[in-house]
């Protein structure tokens, strides 16, 4: 069962969304103040918080900056005032979401469950990554990272790089990588792998100065980590 948490100050608002919730099925907890519910995320047992912006004491914005320092929990913002500034800092301050008061209950339950469906889909592409040095390939997302930066590589090169680092450590030959990625009726050669190499390399290793492609004279490539 999901847990959320609730942190607003209006007793009388928190106790209506945490009924709602529970009837929802949700585990629900409370904090009527910043400094509580900074206290309770850091307890660590919530999957998604309601975080009202107008908070006494600590703020919304200043409670999300904090959570932001230890947790990438899914956090959906309340407020009453609907003015661009407040959903651009909210929103640049790591929020998922954003809501404003008076909202119509259910548009909070679907924004919540987008948001947890957001969550549980990310968690399943960052188990299937495949990572070495500071570069993460997401197979599903067909996305490759590298530090923060978004790597664009073209369908043959990711597929390239993909094949390498589902065999990581394995010398490659030519003749496999050309068969597994260009396919048997391809009737270029194997320098084709090499020119793809290099356009990988000029992509993921150059900028970046990191070696990962290592050349194995007169068989074909292995990708490893830097020994
Ligand atoms: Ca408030």
């Amino acid at each position: 069962m999901e847990k959320i948490l609730i942190v607003e100050d209006e007793e009388k608002l928190a106790r209506f969304i945490e009924l709602e919730l529970e009837h929802e099925g949700y585990q629900v907890g409370k904090a009527s103040n910043g400094r509580e519910g900074l206290a309770l995320v850091e307890a660590g047992s919530f999957d998604l918080v309601l975080l009202d912006i107008m908070l006494p004491g600590l703020n919304g914005i200043e409670v999300l900056r904090r959570i932001r320092n230890f947790s990438k929990i899914p956090v959906i913002l309340l407020t009453a005032r609907d003015t661009v500034v407040d959903k651009v800092t909210g929103l640049d301050g790591g929020a998922d979401d954003y809501i404003t008061k008076p909202f119509a209950i259910e548009e909070l339950l679907a924004r919540i469950r987008a948001c947890l469906r957001k969550t549980a889909a990310a968690c399943e592409a960052d188990q299937s990554a495949l990572q070495i040095d500071s570069l993460t390939l997401y197979p599903e997302r067909r996305e490759v990272k590298i530090e923060q930066d978004n790597i664009e590589l073209t369908r043959r090169e990711f597929d390239l790089l993909h094949y390498l680092l589902q065999n990581k450590n394995i010398v490659m030959d030519r003749e496999r990588l050309l068969n597994q990625i260009w396919g048997y009726d391809y009737s270029g050669g194997t320098n084709s792998v090499d020119v793809y190499i290099r356009y990988l390399r000029a992509k993921i290793e150059e900028p970046y100065n990191i070696k990962l492609i290592h050349t194995v004279r007169g068989i074909g490539y292995v990708i490893k980590d830097e020994d």
